[in-house]
């Protein structure tokens, strides 16, 4: 149990999410709740910030995607190759030395592929 330094409950430390750093090892102060909280209050008050963000970056990131699409082409084909080697090679090992997101992510990307097949297979 930890003790959230902003609503000031004590919750089990999955409630609170881990620091970035490996080296540092250890929670956030505040538990998940608070934590979104305090970034749904931020963007509220920074609604103007996070529109003209959005709105600089959509078209920065779209130019970067016209000109590279070859490149990012192949690297999502090679993102995925190592991801499934990867998860295959991590299978009977402790789930929790990878972060949870990515192999959620890579497990989504799987069943899709494997969705798609069968449903090619039943076009045919
Ligand atoms: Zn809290």
């Amino acid at each position: 149990m930890k003790t959230c330094s902003t609503c000031g409950l004590a919750k089990p430390l999955d409630s609170f999410g881990n620091r970035k750093y490996k080296q540092s090892i250890g929670h956030r102060a505040s538990c998940r709740g608070c934590e979104r909280a305090n970034i749904k209050k931020w963007s509220a008050k920074n609604a103007d910030h996070v529109r003209q963000y959005r709105a600089t970056n959509r078209g920065r990131q779209m130019a970067y995607n016209a000109t590279n699409r070859e490149k990012l082409a192949q690297q999502g084909i090679e993102y995925r190759k190592r991801e499934a080697v990867a998860l295959a090679r991590n299978e009977n090992r402790k789930r929790n030395s990878e972060p949870r997101t990515r192999i959620i992510g890579a497990l989504e990307i799987q069943k899709r592929e494997e969705h798609r097949s069968i449903g090619g297979k039943q076009l045919s």
